[in-house]
């Protein structure tokens, strides 16, 4: 049998591409993964506890993009969910980002209002400063309270999860949590977000259901590739990976899941609580917040973040800084040479993408050069 497409990986960027493929231009796509599982890092399944866990840790959806929901929306209900984080400083837990309520917790009142008064004469209500601006500031008090922050919620996290100081990374890695001159304690303000009622994996059962998508799991496509035939390929692995690493390693940062499972229905207050400062891990997701349980038991994740070695671990995130970037420019000036092969999604593009952004990118990459 020829394929017309061959798509490498069956996370939302695969998924999202064969189902247009598919639907659209009613051609015909192999879709082959690693894994013994479609969903890519969107995996989830129901363990033995009846919870509904997130195997390669907490996944939230979010986005400001309606196009983008509103697709998903046609393979999924979705349980109306906000995500809410507390970060262990000093043995308070604090709601990160970093905001108002956060300076009552750890500052005494008359403390926490001036500094209140004073973020609010600077910044104004509502907005988002990334710390390392923050630091910026010549404010006595502000500089003070930049540097809490920085030491007690940014520089050990940051250590442990990249191997990294905040300054070391692209700025745009910690402005992803940004101090909020707020009370608002949700870790996202986009105007859609919420949990697949039914999961993340049943939206890639639905993505992949159509006569036309043909899946093979537990095969690595450079296994297959000799013995299919194809007229064009989507690639959304690692990028180096595809080009033999002819230009050296593209980092990735990997990590360990410890899934531990408890005869109570709650662990901790929230879904996500962070440990910047204390123990190997950065954070424990506790599953059963996202979405209703009738479970008497519990699931959580304890992170342990790790260097990614190929063929022992996993690829999570790419890791932004300039050295990386100008590698990552290498390896695309080798992509664009090729004619045949698309290269999309967070490890094929090298970039730190949510969901909603994978899911954008694929859309346009079918409007813009797949269906034309
Ligand atoms: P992936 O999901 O990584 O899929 C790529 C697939 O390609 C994999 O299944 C892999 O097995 C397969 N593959 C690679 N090489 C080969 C090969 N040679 N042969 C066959 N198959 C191959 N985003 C959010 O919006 N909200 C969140 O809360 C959130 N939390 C996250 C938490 C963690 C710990 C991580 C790691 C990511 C999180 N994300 C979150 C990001 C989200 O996981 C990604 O944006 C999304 O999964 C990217 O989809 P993708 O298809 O590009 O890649
Ligand atoms: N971060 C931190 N402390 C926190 C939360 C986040 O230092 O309590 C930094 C850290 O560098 C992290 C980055 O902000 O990698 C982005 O955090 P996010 O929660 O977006 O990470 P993800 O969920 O993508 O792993």
């Amino acid at each position: 049998m020829k394929f017309d497409y061959l798509i490498v990986g069956a996370g939302f960027a695969g998924s999202v591409l064969a189902e247009r493929i598919a639907t659209q231009l009613n051609k015909k796509v192999l879709i082959v993964d690693k894994r013994f599982h479609i969903g890519g890092n969107c995996y989830d399944y129901t363990d033995d506890n009846g919870i509904l866990v997130h195997q390669y840790g907490p996944h939230i959806f979010h986005t400001q993009a309606k196009k983008v929901w509103d697709y998903l929306s046609q393979f999924t209900e979705w349980h109306p969910y906000f995500h809410r984080v507390l970060a262990d400083v000093e043995g308070i837990k604090v709601p990160v980002p970093f905001n108002f309520n956060s300076l009552y917790k750890v500052f005494p009142e008359g403390y926490a209002s001036k500094l209140e008064a004073l973020l609010l004469e600077k910044y104004g209500f509502g907005l988002k400063v990334p710390i390392l601006k923050l630091m910026e500031n010549d404010n006595k008090d502000l500089k003070f309270l930049a540097d809490y922050i920085y030491k007690h919620v940014f520089v050990g996290y940051t250590m442990k999860q990249w191997g990294l100081k905040p300054e070391e990374i692209d700025f745009s890695v910690t402005a992803r949590v940004p101090v909020y001159t707020s009370r608002d304690d949700r870790y996202f303000q986009d105007t859609y977000q919420g949990i697949p009622q039914k999961g993340y994996t049943k939206i890639f059962e639905k993505l992949l259901s159509h006569p036309n998508i043909h899946v093979l799991l537990k095969t690595d496509y450079k296994d297959i590739i000799e013995d299919i035939k194809f007229d064009k390929m989507i690639y959304t692995g690692a990028l180096d990976t595809f080009f033999d690493k002819i230009h050296g390693e593209l980092p990735y940062r990997s990590l360990i899941f410890d899934f531990k499972s408890y005869n109570q229905t709650k662990f901790q207050e929230v879904a996500q609580v962070n440990y910047p400062n204390s123990h190997d891990y950065t954070r424990i997701t506790e599953f059963r917040h996202f979405l209703p349980s009738e479970s008497n038991k519990t699931t959580i994740a304890k992170e342990y973040p790790t260097n990614y070695k190929e063929g022992l671990n996993d690829p999570y995130y790419p890791i932004p800084n300039d050295e990386n970037h100008k590698r990552y420019e290498l390896y695309k000036k080798e992509a664009e040479k090729l004619n045949n092969v698309f290269f999309v999604g967070r490890l094929a593009e090298y970039k730190y993408y949510n969901m909603d952004q994978i899911v954008g990118v694929a859309l346009m990459e079918f409007e813009k050069n797949i269906s034309k």
